[in-house]
């Protein structure tokens, strides 16, 4: 059985040095806002050309916490609009509706599967003041043409980089931006529970970050701001700082099984995703579309190749959000119909992919 991501086989190696570490952490009897997270948070902010890294619970609160700390700055209010792709992660979506901002869904483009910079402009309103840009599924959202329109109107340039760890740091830096990451276990940079950080410039925004994560407090038992308990732990944080060395030469593997079924994937029933071979991706996902997509799959898993469907049911046609189950997103709508996520991670063996793209020829 190929699987579509082996946890485990990408663990396997930093063992014995996760080991030591949990030694090492249970032995200075200090759990939370330590060392070991004050170590990853300058290291990821380096690792990111940023010069401030706010540890947080998750990759979900990172994003909250960015629009809660622009809310207590006074750059957000309740109700303001906030751009997001049509085509996400459901977590994008509701950390907005979370943060008390209202999400304007904006379709992507179906080559890139990111938002289309050309169809925001006639979303925006007087109550527009934020974009969310999601690089989605590893790749770089077209950040040029999207930084344009945010400047142009005014708006903050806020970034999920929840699938993108180290898609950023080889293009220039954007004006305004926050970046969330998420560390769950499954992304490029992973912990072995639940993580996630924000990544700014921001000076003022990181030091509101810093307080709002841990209960709107700078000095113990003095509360600034309606905070919350969001904080990335010593132990988690002590397993980023021995996995984050590892993450560029991860990404170029996963470059490299990408360009191998760029290359050898031969069959007309299949679309496989656009890249120009830049930095501008790192693959968390390689997905492919396909008309009969179902039937793609189950050939596939008689054929012991395990694939995923990344996602299966658009944001607006989600039960929760009643009010926006009648709108029309075709090319949402298309992709979520259509898609089908290959097996892709650093430790895929060459036969591994060969095999996947024989199958994928026979088919
Ligand atoms: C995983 C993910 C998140 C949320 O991260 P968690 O750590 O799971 O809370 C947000 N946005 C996107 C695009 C994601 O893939």
């Amino acid at each position: 059985m190929i699987s579509f991501l082996d946890l485990k086989k990408i663990n396997e190696p930093y063992e014995s040095a996760f080991q030591e570490k949990l030694k090492t952490v249970l032995h200075n009897g200090w759990y939370i806002l330590g060392e070991e997270l004050h170590t990853f948070e300058k290291s990821f902010a380096a690792f990111c050309n940023k010069k401030h890294c706010i540890g947080t619970g998750n990759g979900f609160d990172a994003l909250v916490l960015i629009f809660k700390a622009y809310i207590e700055l006074g750059k957000l209010k309740n109700g303001d609009e906030v751009i997001v792709p049509a085509n996400t992660f459901i977590a994008s979506i509701l950390a907005v509706k979370q943060a008390g901002l209202v999400p304007v869904l904006v379709e992507p483009k179906i080559e890139t599967y990111t938002i289309n910079p050309d169809l925001i402009q006639e979303k925006i309103t007087p109550n527009t003041k934020a974009i969310l840009a999601v690089h989605l599924y590893g790749q770089l959202a077209e950040m040029n043409a999207i930084q344009e329109i945010a400047v142009k109107n005014n708006l903050l340039l806020i970034e999920d980089a929840a699938q993108s760890h180290g898609v950023q740091e080889s293009h220039k830096k954007y004006l305004n931006s926050a970046i969330a990451y998420s560390f769950y276990p499954g992304k490029n940079l992973g912990c072995l529970g639940d993580g996630g950080a924000v990544v700014t410039d921001d000076e003022e925004l990181a030091k509101m970050l810093f307080s709002l994560r841990n209960y709107g407090s700078e000095k113990k038992y003095h509360t600034d701001f309606i905070g919350v308990n969001s904080r990335l732990d010593e132990l988690q944080a002590s397993f980023l700082n021995l996995k984050l060395p590892h993450l560029n030469r991860d990404n170029e593997k996963r470059r490299a099984v990408a360009k191998r079924y760029l290359k050898e994937i031969k069959n007309d029933r299949i679309i496989l995703p656009f890249w120009d071979f830049s930095n501008n991706h790192v693959f968390h996902l390689f997905v492919i579309r396909t008309e009969k997509r179902d039937e793609l799959q189950q050939y596939l898993a008689l054929n012991n190749i395990q694939t995923v469907i990344h996602y299966p049911i658009p944001p607006h046609r989600q039960k929760a959000f009643s009010d926006w189950n009648e709108l029309s997103f075709p090319i949402t709508e298309k992709i979520h119909d259509e898609v089908l996520s290959l097996p892709m991670s650093p430790v895929l063996t060459e036969e591994e992919v060969a095999f996947v793209i024989e199958i994928l020829n026979r088919y």
